[in-house]
C-alpha cells in the first residue's frame, strides 16, 4: 500500500508560507501584484483565471485581470504587455495558454519582461533553468519537487525517469531532478522499450496527457510515483497518466488525480510572484 501524497495538503501549507511572505513586504510599504490576462472565451481557461485569482486573493496578492476577445490581434496584446513590463504595482505576468490561433503565442511570451515571467516560459528563464541558477521555478515540476520536500521522499542518488518531453512539464521536471542529483532519464512517444525503462524508476513522474496510460507492470515495486497527467476517462471523470488502482498497491508513494499535482501548479506560480516583489525589497 502506497502512502498518498496531497498535494492539497503540501499546497495549504506553502500558501501560508507564501502568506506571511506578502504581510512581511506589505509591513514595508511593498506591495504583491499579479496580472493575469485571458484572450477569448476559453472556458477552461476561466476556470484556470479563476482559480489564480483566488489564490491571489487567498496569500494577499493584488491581481489584475485583462479580459481581453477573441479577435484581439497579437500587436494589441503585446503593446499591452508592454505597459504591464512597466507598471511597478506589477511583479508577475501571466498570459493564459491557448491564446487563439491568429495569435503568435511564442513571440506574446518572448515580450514579456523575464523579470516578470511567472510561468517561467521565456527562453531566458529556460535558460536559467538549464544550467540550474533560477529565480523563477518552472510550476508544475516545482510543486512536484515541493511535495518531494514535504514527504521527505529523497531524490539524489534516484533514478528518475520523466515520461514525456514537453517544454511545460517533461523537460524542466528532468531539470529540477538532475539539480537535486537524481540519475534521470527522460523517455517520450518514441521510445524503443517504455515498460522496460519505467520498470527502473525508484523515482516515475508521468506527463503524457493519455488516460490510465502507465500501468502496474510498467511499475517496480516500492517506487514513487507521480501523476501529472488531468484527462476524462470513458465516462467523462478526470483521471490522471496513472492507473491509479492498479498502480497504487505496487508504489511506495503516489500521487492521486485530483488533488495531487494540480493544487500544487498554482501555488507555486504564486511562490515566483512573491519571490518577483521580494526581489523589489532588495532594491529599495
Ligand atoms: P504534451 O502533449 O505537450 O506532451 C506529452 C508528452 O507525452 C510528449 O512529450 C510525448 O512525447 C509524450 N507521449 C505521448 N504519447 C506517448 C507514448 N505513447 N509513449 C510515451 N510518451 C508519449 O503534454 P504536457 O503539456 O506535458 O501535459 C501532459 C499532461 O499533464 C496532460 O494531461 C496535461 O493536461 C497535464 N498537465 C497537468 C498540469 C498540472 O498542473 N497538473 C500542468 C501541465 C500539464
Amino acid at each position: 500500500m502506497a502512502e498518498i501524497i496531497s498535494g492539497k495538503e503540501v499546497s495549504a501549507a506553502k500558501r501560508e508560507e507564501l502568506k506571511k511572505r506578502v504581510k512581511a513586504l506589505s509591513d514595508k510599504g511593498i506591495s504583491t501584484g499579479l496580472a493575469v490576462i485571458i484572450v477569448g472565451n476559453n472556458s477552461a481557461s476561466r476556470v484556470y483565471v479563476n482559480n489564480k485569482k483566488k489564490g491571489c486573493e487567498e496569500i494577499g496578492v493584488t491581481s489584475f485581470e485583462f479580459a481581453l476577445p477573441e479577435e484581439t490581434t497579437g500587436e494589441e496584446l503585446i503593446s499591452l504587455i508592454n505597459k504591464l513590463n512597466n507598471d511597478s504595482r506589477v511583479d508577475g505576468i501571466l498570459c493564459q495558454l491557448p491564446l487563439p490561433k491568429h495569435i503568435d503565442e511564442k513571440a506574446v511570451l518572448n515580450s514579456i519582461d523575464p523579470a516578470k515571467d511567472v510561468d517561467a516560459f521565456h527562453p531566458v528563464n529556460v535558460g536559467h533553468i538549464m544550467i540550474g541558477d533560477f529565480t523563477f521555478l518552472p510550476c508544475t515540476p516545482a510543486g512536484i519537487m515541493e511535495m518531494f520536500r514535504y514527504y521527505n521522499i529523497p531524490v539524489s542518488g534516484k533514478k528518475c525517469v520523466v515520461v514525456g518531453r514537453s517544454n511545460i512539464v517533461g523537460k524542466p521536471m528532468a531539470m529540477l531532478l538532475l539539480k537535486e542529483n537524481g540519475t534521470v532519464e527522460i523517455c517520450h512517444s518514441r521510445t524503443a522499450s517504455l515498460k522496460e525503462e519505467c520498470l527502473t524508476a525508484d523515482i516515475l513522474v508521468a506527463a503524457v496527457g493519455i488516460p490510465k496510460f502507465v500501468t502496474a507492470d510498467m511499475v517496480k515495486d516500492g517506487a514513487v510515483v507521480i501523476d501529472v497527467g488531468i484527462n476524462r476517462d470513458e465516462d467523462g471523470k478526470l483521471c490522471g497518466d496513472v492507473d491509479f488502482a492498479a498502480v497504487e498497491p505496487k508504489a511506495s508513494y503516489i500521487t492521486p488525480v485530483p488533488g495531487g499535482v494540480g493544487p500544487m501548479t498554482i501555488t507555486m506560480l504564486l511562490e515566483n510572484t512573491v519571490r518577483s516583489a521580494e526581489s523589489k525589497e532588495l532594491l529599495k
